[in-house]
């Protein structure tokens, strides 16, 4: 009996203590958790009050008053307990399911509140002088067995084993003991009770003083492990809902912290592989390369944890990437098909032109033969039409092939040394008849000063000027059409200025930004009888940004347009151009042609497998009384190299059997040619940029695009024939 006191005062200060307990929960911040734990605590202090008055009373009728005292608190401790640990696990119950353990435990309660009526909980209640202290002896119902072995007894072993579960998955020092924490909990309300059972405590229920250790061990976890810091458990929320895996690993490579999302990604981390998984990522980051697990693919950022120059450790941040992944691989997938499908629209337009331009060769030189020949004036004047026809047929086919080489990035500057009396001599005299026919004035103001020997892509310089005086004659009804042409010497280079001036029709300011978009013409109903392809200012205006320059335009809307650019161009010579004025003058002389050197002497082999283009080829060089032969493919020229001896071979580049290329080869390895001292021109319609480099790469002496002009197959046979069989007209 001595131990009574003992137990007396162990009430006493436990009651205190849960008071104490009761009002410092009261203080803190409210959340889900607090509340829980105010249940446990009440709950726990009823049933203590309720044992106390078992304890010292000394007849049946005040024990069982005591005990339905104790059954106010008692059925509410257990399952208190097991919310908080479901809430502190984050595992959530079903609302219904809460509702019914609430109402299983109130009808004990109540089962017990009438307990002298019914057998339904204690099926007998004695009372008794043995043991400790005088106390009741009760009978247990089935119900009773069920509701204390199977639910109190279920309660506590369910946390014990979502514990165990999570404790794997925890990597954290403090997760860890807060777990273990929670599970001794249920470990000291299990002993208690079991305990009891055994009767080995005689009379005294130990569960009372298990539910006391339990509670206080609930404060220690919320309080000491910071459950209850809303801000911390609101970050690990956070941290937990985040879509990317977060890791932080301390400075000696471990593990103490992951979220869900991270567990979920790297189920490697939480088994013994964890070492081998780290060093993987940390490989992964520093190669730049991302995770692949599954069919999900993840980006990896390491992030070095360092305050006041001290190393903590890393954080990895993996983000899954999946959707926007496939979605630009996707995206580069449909780009690879749209630039396959534009490349190949390129190459169509590029083969389109080169076909088209072939029989365009033929129609202007057999044309040309015939101004040449006739002496009609209604032919000749046919034949005008005609080369104005095809020459402007031969425009379009060439702005679709540049244009096309704009787009495909294969356009590019050559630069040469050229004169620029020959370059607007080509351009003036290219816009004079088109002026002329139009009745329209034509000025040209060229800076007597300029030098006229200079380095830069004359054949892109021309494009752009007889571009921009094309539009200029096609826009202009009535006035004037002005080229004019000036610079500035600066250093060793010369700021050439071209300005195209003229009278005509004019451009909105709107449509201005307009006019340099491929296939975009402007004012449609005004100029729907004026033909155009709306290619042209875009080519102006992308050959000029090659060459490091700007088109810019004035307009004002019926009265006239001004286009200018400035473009820098190296000196060659100082020499300078002198009165280009006199040049144009001449060209109102009426068209007729003159060869510019006779050369009787000179035998010229062209070798082409068209008839029409070799007839032309022949025709073109009759005034110059140059002796040619024709030979209708690479095997009879070869033939015919060996007999004879040529000044200089014209070899066509699409053969059938041998081509330009292989004939030329064949050519300079023959042993027996006479003609192995002369130089080999190759005749093509590829005017694709690269093609004259590849030419001469391959061994050709020079290149002559199709169709041929007249004036340029000349110039070239004279430059290259021995001087003394020239003779001048
Ligand atoms: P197009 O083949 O239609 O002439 P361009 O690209 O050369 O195509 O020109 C685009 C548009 O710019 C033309 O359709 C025309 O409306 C306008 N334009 C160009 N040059 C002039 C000019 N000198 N005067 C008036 N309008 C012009």
């Amino acid at each position: 009996m001595s131990i009574f006191p003992v137990l007396l005062g162990v009430q006493y200060v436990g009651i205190a203590a849960l008071m104490i307990e009761i009002l410092y929960v009261m203080k803190q911040k409210t959340s889900k958790l607090q509340t829980l734990m105010m249940l446990v605590l009440i709950a726990t202090c009823i049933n203590f009050v309720g044992y106390l008055f078992e304890m010292q009373a000394t007849d049946k009728n005040t024990a069982l008053m005591a005990i339905k005292f104790i059954y106010f608190g008692k059925p509410y401790i257990a399952l208190s307990i097991f919310l908080f640990a479901m809430e502190f696990y984050k595992v959530r119950l079903p609302r219904w399911l809460v509702n019914v353990l609430c109402g299983i435990h109130i009808s004990v309660t109540i089962l017990v509140l009438t307990c002298e009526k019914h057998t339904l909980y204690y099926s007998s209640i004695d009372y008794t002088y043995e043991g400790m202290f005088p106390h009741l002896v009760f009978g247990h119902s089935i119900i009773y067995k069920i509701y204390n072995y199977g639910f109190i007894m279920g309660y506590l072993l369910i946390i014990v084993l979502v514990g165990v579960k999570n404790y794997k998955y925890t990597r954290t020092h403090i997760e860890k003991t807060r777990i273990i924490l929670m599970s001794s909990i249920s470990g000291v309300s299990v002993a208690g009770f079991l305990l009891f059972c055994s009767g080995a405590a005689r009379g005294y229920d130990t569960t009372v003083p298990a539910y006391i250790i339990s509670a206080t061990l609930l404060m220690i976890l919320m309080f000491r492990y910071d459950l209850l810091d809303v801000l911390l458990l609101a970050k690990d929320d956070i941290v937990d809902e985040f879509d990317a895996g977060i890791v932080v690993l301390d400075e000696r490579n471990r593990v103490i912290y992951m979220n869900k999302k991270a567990g979920d990604i790297l189920a490697a981390l939480q088994e013994e592989k964890a070492e081998a998984e780290i060093s993987r990522l940390d490989r992964l980051c520093e190669q730049n390369e991302r995770l692949h697990i599954e069919d999900r693919i993840y980006e990896l950022r390491r992030k070095k944890i360092t305050r006041n120059d001290n190393f903590y450790g890393n954080i990895y941040i993996i983000g899954d990437i999946t959707e926007s992944y496939n979605y630009t691989i996707n995206l580069e997938k449909q780009k690879a098909i749209a630039e396959h499908a534009n490349q190949a629209k390129s190459d169509f337009l590029a083969r389109m032109s080169h076909e088209i331009r072939t029989p365009i060769n033929s129609v202007l030189g057999m044309n040309e033969m015939i101004l040449r020949d006739s002496t009609e004036p209604v032919v000749k004047r046919y034949a005008m039409n005609i080369k104005t026809s095809a020459n402007s047929l031969l425009g379009i086919i060439n702005d679709i092939l540049d244009s096309s080489k704009i787009e495909s990035g294969k356009m590019e500057i050559l630069p040469v040394e050229y004169d620029l009396d020959s370059l607007l001599n080509d351009v003036v005299s290219m816009i004079y008849a088109k002026a002329k026919d139009k009745e329209l004035r034509f000025e040209v103001n060229v800076n007597e000063k300029l030098p006229n020997k200079l380095y830069g892509d004359d054949v892109r310089i021309r494009q752009v000027l007889v571009n921009l005086l094309t539009n200029a004659v096609k826009y202009t009804h009535e006035g004037s059409v002005m080229l004019s042409v000036d610079g500035k010497s600066i250093g060793d280079s010369l700021l050439l200025f071209c300005e195209v001036k003229d009278t005509g029709i004019g451009i909105k300011e709107e449509d201005l930004p307009r006019i340099f978009q491929t296939f975009e013409r402007v004012d449609e109903k005004r100029n729907r009888n004026i033909e155009g392809t709306g290619l042209g200012m875009n080519i102006v205006q992308s050959l000029l940004e090659l060459m490091g320059t700007e088109l810019k335009a004035e307009s004002v809307y019926g009265s006239g347009t001004t286009f200018y650019f400035e473009l820098s161009q190296k000196i060659i010579s100082e020499e300078p151009i002198g009165n280009f004025r006199e040049t144009v003058e001449k060209l109102g002389e009426e068209y007729q042609y003159k060869s510019l050197f006779k050369a009787p002497q000179a035998k010229i082999l062209v070798v082409d497998d068209n008839e029409i283009n070799r007839m032309v080829f022949t025709c073109m060089l009759l005034d110059t009384q140059i002796q040619v032969t024709e030979a209708e493919s690479g095997i009879k020229a070869l033939k015919l190299v060996e007999k004879e001896r040529f000044d200089m071979i014209f070899l066509d580049y699409m053969m059938p059997e041998l081509d330009g290329v292989e004939t030329l080869h064949k050519m300079r390895n023959m042993e027996h040619n006479l003609s192995k001292a002369a130089p080999v021109i190759i005749l093509t319609a590829n005017a694709v940029t690269g093609a004259k480099e590849q030419y001469l790469a391959e061994g050709f002496d020079d290149y002559l695009s199709k169709p041929i002009i007249p004036e340029k197959l000349e110039q070239m046979i004279k430059d290259r024939l021995p001087k003394e069989y020239v003779v001048e007209d």
